[in-house]
């Protein structure tokens, strides 16, 4: 069995390095999903209301038979069905998604995007603010937040996020986010952080750094995520693959392999794949 290591958020708990995500998996295969990677070992799972799986994935949680207290568990308030939010709209919402998930808490709720256009995220923190005083999330946080909505919320809160899961790959690195989550003892965890597979994958320097390693573009890439300090959360359906993801442990990248990967960001397909936080409101 991998043993995953942790990371200590700074409200003091403990989150796996390395989590399991579950965009795009039909609700009637999350089942299956997640118990193999239960099964292979991992013990962070990252969901969200808008995937539409969180019943299938509770129901991987409960037939794993593994105590609650080794796992860990993300969903995410998904934002834009309501034009404003109200304190107990966010509450009956929360309510909802530990109902699909048969559980009585979560390890970590996020606001899965900023949506500033709304201007509204200032009183979704409110209730989330009261979310984390009830323990029934053990950590809150963010996805998707500039440091400028960061800033907001610093101005009215004092509850400062312990995640925030933003796009990260070696096309797309945030450097700058990243100093900044350091400076304010925020977390900082990788979506896509295989870049969603080939368009990275593929790529003849991330070939090369895997052969030197006898290794896949997968597991190296995982291993750049790991020794920048981030949390990863990589997706897969096929058994091997989510077998392969997890066992990362027993090797390490020196200066020169994190320098090609990092060179990435540079070269001409460097970017994002998925939406601009400033504009998205999916
Ligand atoms: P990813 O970077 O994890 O890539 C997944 C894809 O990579 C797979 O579908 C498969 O095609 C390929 N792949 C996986 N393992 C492989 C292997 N070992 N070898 C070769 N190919 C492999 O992409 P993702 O699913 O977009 O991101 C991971 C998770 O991040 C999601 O499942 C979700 O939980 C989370 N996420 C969050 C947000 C957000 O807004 N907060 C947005 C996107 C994703």
């Amino acid at each position: 069995m991998n043993q995953v290591p942790a990371i200590t958020l700074n409200n003091g708990t403990s989150m796996p390095r390395l989590g399991f995500g579950v965009w795009q998996i039909p609700d009637d295969e999350a089942e299956r999903a997640v118990g193999t990677a239960l099964e292979a070992g991992y013990r962070s799972i990252d969901t969200a209301s808008v995937y539409r799986n969180e019943p299938g994935t509770g129901k991987a949680i409960a037939g794993s038979g593994l105590p609650r207290e080794e796992l860990f568990v993300t969903t995410k308030l998904w934002n834009s069905t309501r034009r404003k939010w109200r304190r107990k709209e966010v509450l009956r919402a929360f309510e909802d998604s530990l109902s699909r998930l048969g559980l009585d808490h979560v390890d970590l709720y996020l606001i899965h995007w900023p949506r500033p256009m709304r201007d509204d995220f200032l009183y979704i923190w409110e209730a989330f603010e009261e979310i984390a005083a009830s323990g029934r999330a053990r950590a809150v946080g963010v996805s998707n937040f500039r440091p400028t909505d960061l800033d907001r919320l610093r101005e009215r809160s004092s509850l400062v996020p312990a995640v925030n899961q933003v796009e990260l790959h070696p096309l797309f690195p945030q450097a700058e986010l990243r100093a900044e989550h350091a400076r304010r003892g925020i977390a900082t965890e990788a979506w896509s952080p295989l870049g969603q597979g080939a368009g990275l994958l593929a790529l003849p320097a991330v070939e090369a750094v895997a052969a030197r390693h006898g290794r896949s573009a997968a597991q190296v890439v995982l291993r750049w995520h790991l020794q920048l300090g981030n949390i990863a959360i990589p997706k897969s359906v096929t058994p091997s693959r989510i077998r392969e993801n997890l066992d990362v442990f027993g090797f390490e990248l020196d200066a020169a392999d994190m320098a090609a990967l990092d060179a990435l960001a540079d070269g001409p397909r460097a970017g994002r794949i998925g939406p601009d936080p400033a504009v998205c409101d999916l």
